[in-house]
């Protein structure tokens, strides 16, 4: 039996049907941009591996890092107990996030990180005595897969079978200047019944990719401020240089309550999650009243492993290198943007930072079914390249480590498929 033939035979595999679906692609090397399957042939991972990758895979010096900390302490429990690698990597994230961030709680996913806040979020105003059940979030949103990141999520066609079950929130558009004075209105009616605000600062990844400008999100924060609303930027995508900068929220000038890390924390070796918080929220659990703790935790709360993974990637992330390769991807994505942009079969073409994303003309609605996704998902793969559009829109996210001529090559590919489909 081949390793696919086994695979099915005992995996179940995320956002698949198993019925239909292809047989999965068997991996058994990752080197830098590419993955390299059984048979040798090498694939470009223009998607970062789910947009966890920043470094490129299997990279040395992580590696090393991970090694010497397995072997010295692999895990402890976090209750009671610390470690050189969980301290060093919340002063070293604290010096780099937005000022007020004051305090690390650790995790293990994206969605981990989310259910943190949004919990941070309602017992704080239950310590103070408050009533406060809803939550603010904006429409074709994406948090997470577990109730609470699933609650705050766009509704869809990932969360129909679980309509009833999810608690109750408040959905309004992305901020634009024109839209403006009627999300304020619509937040200052409700403002009192609503305990937080969570966003996607600047792109909506699992939407579409979907793009919108720092000034109006300001305004919008500052708004909700003005209403008692909690304020959470769910960074775990565009962390970690993803939007040009460290952080999409230094496009801002109001800074977040709380922020939420997973993703390219690690570089995308391992899983690890981050909810930090400013004092104003910290201060709210701090009691001789026992019943105001935050009772959330997970048995791999701060694995060592995974921070010293996340250690080892920082150094690699704010290195002169790669820094100017973050440079080079923003800029050259600018520039085959420009190329194609009034090309007939797009409906848009948008660009922040590493992520440049195309919106194929298809007439009718934007399905995440459409049939258009599964060819243009073959035609890139058989070239050899991994992309994984969501409905009709492609975009690249590669690792930082992705050089001029490997960019190169899939936009030509890109202007292929453009002729084609
Ligand atoms: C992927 C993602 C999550 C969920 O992270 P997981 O690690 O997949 O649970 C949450 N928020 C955003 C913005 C994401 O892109």
């Amino acid at each position: 039996m081949t390793l696919a033939d086994r695979d099915l035979q005992a995996i179940w595999h995320p956002y698949t049907q198993m019925k239909t679906a292809a047989p999965p692609i068997p991996i058994v090397k990752g080197e830098g941009l590419y993955l390299i399957d059984e048979k040798g042939k090498r694939y470009m991972d223009m998607v970062a591996s789910w947009w966890v990758n920043i470094h490129g895979h299997s990279h040395p010096y992580i590696a090393e890092k991970v090694f010497e900390q397995l072997k010295t302490l692999e895990h402890v429990i976090f209750a009671g107990f610390t470690h050189p690698a969980a301290v060093e990597l919340a002063e070293r994230l604290l010096k780099i996030l937005p000022s007020s961030q004051q305090k690390i709680f650790y995790s293990d996913n994206g969605s981990t990180a989310v259910e943190v806040a949004l919990k941070m979020a309602f017992q704080y105003w239950n310590n103070r005595g408050a009533e406060k059940k809803k939550v603010l979030a904006f429409n074709n949103s994406y948090h997470g897969d577990t109730f609470g990141a699933m609650s705050v999520s766009a509704r869809s066609a990932f969360t129909q079978p679980f309509e009833g079950l999810l608690f109750e929130v408040e959905y309004i558009d992305v901020p634009t200047k024109d839209n403006l004075e009627a999300l304020k209105a619509r937040v200052s009616a409700i403002g009192n019944q609503i305990s937080s605000f969570i966003f996607e600062p600047l792109i909506q990844g699992a939407g579409g990719m979907l793009m919108y400008e720092p000034e109006p999100l300001d305004a919008l924060i500052k708004m909700c401020r003005e209403n008692d609303i909690l304020i959470i930027a769910d960074e775990v995508m565009t962390g970690f240089g993803r939007t040009g900068k460290l952080f999409a929220s230094y496009y801002l000038t109001e800074q977040p309550d709380m922020m939420c890390f997973s993703k390219g924390l690690t570089g995308g070796t391992m899983p690890l999650g981050i909810t930090s918080c400013d004092s104003k929220i910290y201060d709210q659990f701090l009691s001789d009243d026992k019943m105001k703790t935050l009772f959330h935790g997970h048995s791999f709360t701060a694995n060592p492993v995974a921070c010293a993974a996340s250690l080892a990637s920082m150094d690699l992330l704010l290195s002169e290198q790669t820094q100017d390769q973050i440079a080079m991807i923003c800029r050259k994505h600018l520039k085959f943007a420009e190329s194609i942009r009034n090309h007939e079969k797009l409906k848009d073409v948008r660009v922040r930072g590493t992520i440049i994303a195309m919106e194929w003309n298809t007439g009718n609605e934007t399905s995440y079914f459409n049939n258009l996704r599964d060819e243009l998902y073959n035609f890139f793969l058989a070239d050899g390249i991994i992309l994984r559009p969501l409905g009709n829109i492609i975009y690249l996210l590669p690792p930082y480590c992705v050089t001029e001529e490997e960019l190169d090559f899939v936009y030509g590919k890109i202007k292929e498929a453009l002729a084609r489909f």
